[in-house]
């Protein structure tokens, strides 16, 4: 269902009764609403890149004052934006206490893995079985500039492109349900390494992916199906599943600079 907005007209067929709204007027309104889907757009891209590259841990709590300070941005558009993050399991809100940073469970943790050899495997099964499409060519320099973010240590393009690794791997087999569905658990996973991944290791390997494609591109689906198994158990593995968050700084950690007087707290 689409979500009211102040700023929007009610949907209505051009000929239904819009006496009270001159064209003029009607297109203010539009290119209000127009503006804040792009504010939206832009404080969503801001705290869920904060958050998929770990700069913001699981469990940081996310004050509504602080954040509209910092980010420069209305009350009303940060909700919506939180709303939205936690249709997608990345922030939880609590009634009476805010909203934090999702701080998946150790349990949950594993069962998203699980979630995600399953679905993988049918991912790069689906691959294999069927004549590779330029996309490889795509995915393959985006391999090569992981391996440059790791190099160079840029951990949060690193951590990102890691992750995309694996969504177009799902976006190549065109079926958006998928897709969808595998957004979803990734952006799950990314939060439970920010959360228990072991300092100084890197949870997908470069080498892997590599190997992943080349099982594609050679139409060798067991290979394939095989190699993101045990790629997916050894991300699993190298999570340290009793590690303790620290306090964030919220200013450093949505990327702008300054350090912020207000240390986010950890629920
Ligand atoms: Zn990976």
């Amino acid at each position: 269902m689409p979500r009211p907005s102040s700023t929007s007209l009610t949907p209505a067929a051009p000929t239904a009764s819009v006496t009270s709204v001159t064209p003029s007027e009607a297109h203010d309104a539009r290119a209000e609403t127009r503006a804040e889907t792009r504010e939206m757009a832009r404080v969503q891209q801001r705290l869920a890149d904060a958050i998929y590259e770990h700069r913001l841990p699981p469990g940081t709590k996310l004050p509504e004052v602080d954040l509209c300070r910092l980010l420069g941005t209305s009350r009303g558009t940060l909700r919506k934006v939180l709303d939205r993050l936690a249709s997608e399991q990345v922030v939880e809100q609590i009634p009476n206490r805010g909203a934090f940073v999702a701080r998946p469970s150790v349990d949950t943790t594993r069962e998203v893995y699980a979630l995600r050899r399953i679905l993988e495997a049918g991912v790069v099964r689906t691959l294999a079985n069927r004549p590779c499409g330029p996309w490889i060519n795509d995915v393959r320099h985006q391999v090569d500039e992981e391996r440059e973010a790791n190099r160079v240590g840029d951990t949060g393009r690193y951590i990102r492109l890691a992750g995309k690794f694996h969504l177009d791997l799902a976006a190549a087999t065109g079926n958006s349900a998928l897709n969808q569905h595998l957004k979803r658990v990734v952006a799950q996973t990314s939060l439970m390494t920010a959360l228990y991944d072991e300092p100084g290791t890197n949870n997908c390997s470069v080498l892997e992916h590599l190997e992943i494609l080349d099982a594609i591109q050679a139409g060798q689906h067991r290979d394939a199906e095989r190699l993101m198994e045990e790629h997916l158990n050894r991300c699993e593995r190298q999570l340290r599943l009793d590690d303790e968050p620290k306090p964030v700084d919220l200013s450093q950690a949505l990327g702008l600079g300054a350090t912020s007087p207000a240390k986010s707290p950890i629920r």
